[in-house]
């Protein structure tokens, strides 16, 4: 199946006289005819379900979809992109740890990694992802367990040379992860390029209607545990909490990692999304190819649009001739990248936030990636925590203004934007 036909068909398959629709197993728990049953499934003797803490079908038959989206072997739901970006680490990482990420990350995810998880002693060193090779040999230590970027960087709009980084990752015995949100499986699909292992936040396009918050992790099934043995003793030695299991061992390489994730990490944190929020997911899913497509197509209008306008100071997008990361961009993602813009309004802080304010088509909210155009001010909202360093080394110009394209008819979010400006 090709990316559109997977993204309606892929991840459930009806048998004769059930639901068309993935049903939605709204229930806790499971019933079964005798303890040793029931203990089969406890030892992982058996796949099934028994508390929806660890898994639900509902759940799964979407984790299935979106695995075959970016050509995965396994993946899990997570009840937001924060607990994927957190799970997909701290799944391969602990205290005394280290861990590589590119310092133009999403803010959500920084802050998850410099503050909140070195709390709990895993070491992180950030690195500019156009940083020379030297640079980024140099970051490697003896204790590294992964290398982290973004696809698309939310919302510096950098683009990643996800091939450049697997390379040292793997030279070193660790995997790369990727958080490919905003490019999304039908523009790009990481694990083509080298990446191990995928994050999203399904809140954006995925789910796409403003609807739901979630996560997804992916495993490519690529990375061999087994060989890195001494890095991962989670994978490849007896976890003493599950029986004495061995995830690498007994699930192979296409199944340890979200295998553990789910026995492990699911099962002490408990950051599962419920059966009705990926019900709704699922929908989403179902029109991401066509969402995508006209996301861009809009954007692209609207880039090229603000390019041309003399009161706008300057304009960043991938998909722009003279952008920086156009070739890049092309290379990853040949048919699009994402709908989001970043700009500049001629006059500064004060006239960016003048313009937001005559805006009607717009609107201004702290979300981006959805089916509605949205806008905001990262400087003064979603990344006020960061100092102006912090937001320099992120990409993010305190006169920034991130525009999230939607997929309304393009000419009212022109002339929205041309009244506003004018
Ligand atoms: C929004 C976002 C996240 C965090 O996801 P939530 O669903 O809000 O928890 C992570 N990465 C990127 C690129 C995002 O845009």
């Amino acid at each position: 199946m090709r990316q559109e036909t997977k993204c309606i068909q892929a991840g459930y398959e009806p048998k004769n006289g059930e639901s068309r629709m993935i049903p939605i197993i709204q229930s806790t728990t499971f019933k079964y005819d005798s303890s040793e049953d029931m203990g089969k499934l406890f030892d992982l003797e058996e796949s099934g379900y028994f508390y929806t803490r660890l898994a639900n079908p509902t759940n799964d038959y979407v984790a299935a979809k979106i695995a075959a989206l970016e050509g995965g072997t396994a993946a899990l739901l997570t009840s937001s992109g924060q607990a994927a970006t957190f799970y997909s680490v701290f799944n391969i990482a602990g205290a005394g740890d280290h861990v590589i990420a590119s310092s133009t990350i999403y803010g959500g995810s920084f802050n998850l990694f410099n503050v909140t998880m070195r709390r709990m002693g895993i070491d992180f060193t950030f690195v500019d992802p156009d940083c020379s090779d030297e640079e980024l040999e140099a970051a490697f230590k003896p204790n590294t367990k992964a290398v982290f970027g973004e696809t698309i960087a939310n919302p510096a709009l950098i683009v990643f040379d996800i091939e450049r980084f697997a390379k040292a990752a793997h030279a070193h015995g660790v995997p790369l992860i990727i958080d490919n949100t905003f490019a999304t499986p039908i523009n790009c699909r990481p694990f083509e390029w080298g990446a191990d292992i995928v994050t999203h936040s399904t809140t954006k396009y995925m789910d796409g209607h403003d609807a739901t918050v979630g996560g997804c992790i992916v495993d490519s099934g690529k990375f061999d545990w087994m060989a890195h043995a001494d890095k991962f003793p989670g994978l490849t030695t007896p976890d003493e909490s599950y029986h004495g299991i061995t995830y690498a061992e007994k699930f192979g390489q296409g199944g340890a990692y979200i295998t553990k994730a789910t026995a492990q990490l699911m099962r002490d944190l408990g950051s599962i999304p419920s059966p009705m929020n990926c019900y709704i997911l699922n929908l989403g899913l179902e029109s991401l190819a066509l969402r995508v497509e006209r996301h861009c197509a809009n954007a692209q209008a609207v880039a090229e649009f603000l390019e041309a306008h003399p009161n706008i100071a300057w304009v960043n997008y991938p998909g722009l001739k003279g952008n920086k990361y156009y070739d890049r961009a092309k290379k990853y993602m040949p048919d699009g990248t994402c709908g989001v813009i970043s700009f500049g309004v001629k006059g500064g802080r004060k006239a960016a936030e003048e313009f937001m304010g005559k805006l009607r088509v717009a609107m201004i909210a702290t979300h981006v990636a959805d089916a509605h155009t949205c806008i905001l001010h990262p400087a003064s909202s979603t990344h006020r925590q960061m100092t102006d360093e912090e937001l320099t080394a992120a990409g993010v110009a305190p006169d920034l203004v991130r525009l999230s394209v939607g997929i309304e008819n393009v000419d009212d979010i022109i002339e929205d934007i041309r009244q506003a400006l004018e």
